[in-house]
């Protein structure tokens, strides 16, 4: 398989063995506790597996039986590791359940198909069964796309695509990929880059998160100003369904009707489980230029993304954090460190230039041919300067593109010194953005202080604007806050509550790349009208009529 779950944390984010690259700067922690107003931050560690009360898996032993006889014995797996590790995603509330042991509902098995035949089998008799089918990429949703719900069927089985991970073929010529779902981004990209070639998809959960899992929640990658996300790459797919196979039509450009790969991007899990995907796969880029500017504010970023985007500069990534989020990187990287003499004259020159505490960092990738990355990074600095921004050069560029899945682990350090940290993602035009960014963070900070559990408490509310488009962008807000131990989930259910209202109430999408999963559930009648969900709910019904596929995701119940 792809990735041997045993090590990755079954709790947390990433590798087991990877090490906590922040735990030896202690000064780090003093000023995060200072900043949102704690005393101080308390030791909160994990409670081990072998500690919790895992309930009785509720397959009977003659179905655990034809399970076996159609996947092989190995391939059906109910021990402890397995179960838990394939009860939730990797949400802030799934991480703080997880974390507690408070598990809530777990799957009665873990299944390993090696192909759609076997999928369709599995399918067929979880169908007959009445058991219901968790499809689970990668396990990195961040709306609870994978926790196991019976939704009213007797038993839950957890569909790992992990061991569906074969490159089929590359047709270099026509620059097609063809390769099954479960295949992670990883090895994807591995195997392209040995014919120098790119799908170009690098989402923060990379490392871990899968192709099935790209499209079926329709993500969005770091770099996709430049290579798309999968309602441009995906050119067609295979989706095993309870029904059959539906596959897609297979033409670069067909005019015969609405295209069905339009019904699984964004699918979720529960209309099918996808086996394979045609991807539109792009020569690997011969150049590649990432560098920093700090504008004198996000206004004035964020203007230049808009023309950017306006005067078709082909930017890879235009990544334009806020003043507050420029501040907090910069105290991490210097807190506690001797400022070299040269960072002394830079900050003098700055600050001698009018940049204060409201500049804004912005990280610019340029990939492409030598030619074509140079006159998009040509053109970006001519708009750059014209609104008074200054260039940092490469080097910032460079350590953010190294760094680029690290933002993850730091979320687990913050989780065992008693903090919070959780994003908040939408997206809208370019005219509702300044209002829906300030009213986003207003509520953040309001509904933080509400919640915290000490009267001096105050969260780090802090955006940037991650990828853009020529009619609007995307907001990314990070969040971190005092956790209230006396109802962990409810504190973080107030605060995400008020946030999506005022993103809902300003004109911004509920989700711009995370997707509904069970979390964003309670808004979707929000984004789709009553005939919407309806056609949905039709779809829902043709490809799966007994309803076993991923119960309580996407579609909220007539
Ligand atoms: C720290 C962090 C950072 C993240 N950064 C990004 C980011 O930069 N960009 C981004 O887009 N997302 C991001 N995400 C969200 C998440 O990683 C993505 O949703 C990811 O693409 C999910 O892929 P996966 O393989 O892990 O899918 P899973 O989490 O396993 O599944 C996600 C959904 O897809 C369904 N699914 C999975 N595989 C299949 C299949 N083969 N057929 C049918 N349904 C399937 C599942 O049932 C579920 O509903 C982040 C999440 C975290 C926790």
């Amino acid at each position: 398989v792809t990735i041997e779950r045993k090590k990755v944390m079954w709790n947390g984010w990433g590798w087991t063995a990877r090490a906590d690259h922040l735990a030896a700067r202690e000064e780090i922690w003093s000023w995060l506790a200072s900043e949102i107003g704690m005393p101080s931050l308390l030791a909160t560690p994990t409670r081990p597996l072998e500690e919790l009360t895992i309930a009785e898996a509720r397959l009977s032993p003659s179905e655990r039986r034809s399970l076996v006889a159609i996947l092989g014995a190995d391939r059906v797996r109910d021990d402890a590791f397995e179960r838990a590790s394939h009860a939730r995603g990797r949400s802030y509330q799934d991480l703080v359940r997880l974390r507690a042991g408070n598990l809530g509902e777990l799957p009665d098995a873990v299944l390993y198909p090696r192909g759609a035949d076997e999928v369709l089998e599995v399918l067929a008799f979880a169908s007959e069964g009445g058991i219901a089918v968790v499809p689970y990429g990668g396990g990195t949703s961040a709306v609870g796309g994978v926790n196991a719900h019976a939704g009213g069927l007797r038993a839950i089985v957890s569909l790992d695509l992990s061991a569906m991970d074969r490159v089929i073929e590359i047709d270099t010529m026509s620059g097609v990929a063809t390769v099954e779902a479960g295949l992670g981004g990883a090895s994807l990209e591995k195997s392209l880059a040995a014919r120098s070639l790119t799908l170009g998809h690098f989402p923060e959960s990379f490392e871990f998160s899968t192709l099935g899992g790209w499209i079926a929640h329709r993500g969005a990658g770091q770099l996709c100003n430049r290579y798309g996300g999968p309602q441009e790459w995906l050119l067609s797919a295979k989706l095993a369904t309870p029904r059959g196979i539906l596959a897609t039509e297979e033409f670069p450009v067909s005019a015969t009707g609405p295209h069905l790969k339009d019904l699984i991007i964004g699918s979720e899990g529960v209309f099918g489980v996808i086996t394979e995907a045609r991807l539109r796969i792009r020569p690997a880029p011969e150049s590649r230029a990432y560098q920093g500017y700090l504008f004198r504010d996000f206004a004035s970023g964020m203007t230049a993304i808009r023309q950017a985007m306006r005067e078709d500069i082909p930017a890879a990534m235009l990544r334009l954090s806020d003043a507050r989020e420029t501040g907090f990187y910069r105290a991490l990287d210097n807190i506690g460190r001797e400022t070299s003499i040269a960072q002394r004259l830079a900050d003098a020159y700055l600050e001698f230039r009018g940049f204060d505490a409201h500049a804004a960092l912005m990280i610019a990738a340029f990939e492409g041919t030598s030619r074509s990355a140079a006159a998009a990074r040509r053109g970006f600095h001519a708009i750059a300067g014209r609104l008074g921004a200054v260039s940092l050069g490469n080097s910032l560029g460079e350590r953010w593109l190294r760094d680029r899945y690290r933002g993850p682990y730091v979320r687990d350090s913050m989780l065992d010194r008693s903090l919070g940290v959780d994003t908040l993602e939408t997206a809208a035009t370019w005219s509702k953005l300044p209002a829906l960014y300030a009213a986003v963070r207003n509520t953040l900070e309001s509904s933080i202080r509400q919640s915290a559990p000490y009267p001096a408490a105050r969260g780090i509310v802090m955006c940037r604007i991650g990828h853009a488009y020529p009619e609007g962008a995307s907001l990314l807000f990070t969040y971190i806050f005092p956790r209230a131990f006396d109802g962990e989930v409810t504190q973080w259910q107030s605060i995400k509550k008020a946030a999506t209202e005022a993103v809902i109430a300003h004109g911004g999408a509920l989700s711009h790349h995370h997707g509904v999963g069970e979390e964003h559930l309670p808004w979707m009648m929000t984004q789709k009208s009553p005939l919407g969900l309806d056609v949905l709910r039709a779809v829902k019904r043709t490809l799966d009529p007994k309803a076993i596929l991923n119960p309580g995701k996407l579609i909220p119940p007539e």
